[in-house]
């Protein structure tokens, strides 16, 4: 039987990239994906194409800057599949620039989406997991999470963030539960569009297009590691294109 069968799998920014790669490919190896995004009319389109392969997938509109909308993805999960097996937390924004620049809302956007977003996931979900006795929670970095350069100070900040809150979780966790960082390099998404700097968000789109590996490679070593036996923690998975740095 495939491992993946019948493991309920939430997914944050589920509506494109990274998120939307995966929920296809979890679905199609048997997992029931619950999607969230703030976009309904991209959920309502993925959950179809999950159906229309004989996939199972539900959805609910979640902005991760709001506590309620993570408890109830969560709770939707329960309700509609009467557990919760995966949170993978991987919605987040990128609207990286000079510090020079001063653009104090993009800061407090990224903390807000790529950090407070994360929590609130794990304050929804780690009650569930103790509940049932197990979990596993995969979260997604960045390899600018390991290293920093200019113009990524701040999105990088909220990356180093994700992997000492989930290093720390991981920890805390105890023998049932699991926990997974995923630190990506650059990969083919939409990601460029959350930057508000025309000159940063343009030299990043070329360099997505030059050298990103497709959003499928992600989803292929997030699946590798929910598929390990429930002793064996993956702990972290750095994923580059071959042509990075
Ligand atoms: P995309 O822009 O394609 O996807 C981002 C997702 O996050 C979208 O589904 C978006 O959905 C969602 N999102 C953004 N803000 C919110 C919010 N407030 N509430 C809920 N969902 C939100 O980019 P990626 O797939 O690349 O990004 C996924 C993750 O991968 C991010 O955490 C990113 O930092 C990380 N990453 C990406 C890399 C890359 O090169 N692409 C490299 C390393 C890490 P919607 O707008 O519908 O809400």
């Amino acid at each position: 039987m495939p491992k993946l069968k019948d493991q309920v799998v939430v997914i944050t920014g589920a509506s494109s990239g990274i998120g939307e790669a995966t929920a296809l490919l979890l679905a199609e190896r048997g997992a029931k994906v619950v999607l969230g995004a703030r976009r309904l009319e991209r959920l309502q389109d993925l959950a179809k194409r999950i159906a229309a392969t004989g996939g199972e997938a539900v959805y609910a509109v979640t902005d991760v800057t709001q506590r309620s909308d993570l408890s109830r993805l969560v709770t939707l999960a329960r309700e509609r599949y009467g557990k919760l097996d995966v949170l993978l937390s991987n919605a987040g924004i990128a609207p990286i620039s000079l510090l020079d620049e001063l653009r104090v809302d993009d800061w407090e956007a990224m903390l807000d989406v790529n950090v407070k977003g994360l929590l609130y996931g794990i304050a929804a979900a780690l009650p569930v997991f103790r509940q049932q006795g197990s979990g596993h929670f995969v979260n997604i970095a960045s390899t600018a999470g390991l290293i920093t350069t200019p113009t990524m100070a701040v999105y990088s900040a909220t990356k180093f963030a994700v992997r000492a809150i989930s290093e720390g979780l991981r920890q805390e966790a105890g023998p049932h539960l699991r926990v997974t960082i995923i630190s990506p390099g650059f990969v083919q998404t939409g990601l460029a569009d959350s930057m508000t700097n025309a000159e940063t968000r343009a030299l990043i789109a070329d360099k997505m297009r030059e050298i990103a590996i497709p959003p499928e490679a992600i989803a292929r070593a997030i699946a590798f590691a929910l598929e390990q036996p429930p002793e064996v923690d993956l702990n972290e998975i750095v994923i580059r294109p071959t042509a990075q740095r």
